[in-house]
């Protein structure tokens, strides 16, 4: 089987976008790898859409620097490992981390969409040692800006069935009191049987403080405290994981398995590879490996379309630990619609799609509703 061609589709909803919060559901960029065999591999990255597609769309400059989409044309899909490789090599002039290797993350996610279709078997079946058909999952959105209001956000999520509920970013970092007050708030509405995920979006920046701000929030059991400072502040990182019983979790920003060797060494906890930005399925489930050995936990960052949704449900499948599923529950149009198949929770859980390949189907008309026109 050969590539025969590559789309690179940016979409956004079809409403005013508010590029001022963090929702990554507003946008997407899709991949869609062609084939002479007839067969469409899907992949999806959250990131920058204009880069991305910039990124798969270049032509050669040199050997090592060249757009993905040209490397691809040709290529066997089948033989990923050996496709990663020569992407990864054929970029490493302006790639080797950040958007080159959330580019060829999706690109991953599209080949084993392309494998599973190929053998008629979903993708997890050829990903390892299949575990479970369905995982815990955990509501996650965004920190609303009052006690009050966050207080019914729990109570919603926990109403529709969920057993753990994330909220971050918005205001969190703004002060110590209100960070706490907004912990002390959400875990109050939702009582103490329940997990709840605290993310602060790189909002501190002082380890004494952070440190500080976590212990007043040990009453409230957070059950991690995820992301408190730029990524690369890796000392901040070990004095406050070092200092707190609360789990620290990180690791959104982090690609290639070996990084996150360097966020281990920190002593966090909890390490969190993003399937559509880490470098892909395969290196998501290196990343857990990694953190096994040392003792630490591995839970997937997902936040965007019904396709890494997907993805992210395949990797859990194999994973020997699966704690939770990162269940974006943003009311976007492309987090809502993009895709028709449906990922409901059944006793707090949520089901590892069945179907061949990623197992789900694009629904068209939004995919046209929220593409980006070409420009120029
Ligand atoms: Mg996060």
């Amino acid at each position: 089987m050969r590539i025969t061609e590559v789309e690179a589709i940016m979409l956004r909803q079809p409403d005013a976008l508010d590029s001022a919060i963090a929702d990554g559901s507003q946008d997407a960029l899709i991949l869609r790898l062609h084939t002479d065999e007839g067969i469409t591999g899907i992949g999806e990255v959250d990131s920058q859409p204009h880069v991305i597609k910039a990124i798969v769309d270049a032509p050669a400059s040199h050997a090592n620097a060249t757009g993905l989409g040209a490397l691809l044309v040709g290529m066997d899909p089948l033989e990923i490992d050996g496709v990663w490789d020569r992407l990864f090599a054929g970029s490493i002039y302006y790639g080797r981390r950040g958007a080159a290797v959330h580019a060829l993350s999706g690109i991953e996610i599209a080949l084993w969409d392309i494998a599973g279709k190929a053998a008629g078997k979903p993708i997890h079946q050829l990903l390892g040692q299949v575990r479970r058909d369905r995982v815990k999952a955990y509501a996650s959105t965004l920190m609303p800006d009052t006690p009050a209001e966050a207080a019914r956000v729990v109570d919603r999520h926990l109403s529709d069935g969920f057993g753990a509920v994330k909220l971050g970013w918005g205001p969190l970092g703004r002060d110590a009191d209100s960070d706490v007050e907004l912990v002390a708030a959400s875990r109050a509405a939702g009582g103490d049987d329940f997990d709840l995920m605290i993310d602060v979006g790189m909002g501190w920046t002082e380890p004494e403080d952070a440190i500080g701000r976590v212990r007043r929030m040990e009453e409230h059991r957070p059950y991690w405290v995820e992301e408190p400072f730029f990524p690369d502040e890796y000392e901040n990182y070990a004095r406050l994981a070092e200092a707190v019983d609360v789990p620290i979790a990180a690791g959104e920003q982090e690609a290639i398995a070996t990084d996150f060797q360097r966020l281990l060494d920190t002593g966090i906890e909890v390490v969190q590879p993003d399937v559509t930005r880490a470098g892909g399925m395969r290196e998501c489930l290196r990343v857990a490996d990694l953190a096994r050995d040392r003792g630490r936990r591995c839970v997937l960052h997902a936040w965007s379309t019904g396709i890494i949704k997907a993805a992210s449900l395949h990797v859990l499948a194999v994973m020997p630990e699966a704690e939770y599923f990162e269940d974006c529950v943003q009311t976007t149009e492309l987090n809502e619609r993009l895709v028709t198949t449906r990922f409901d929770l059944i006793d707090g859980c949520v089901e590892v799609p069945r179907g061949p390949g990623l197992g789900i189907e694009i629904d068209e008309d939004v995919l046209e509703e929220c593409r980006v026109k070409e420009e120029g």
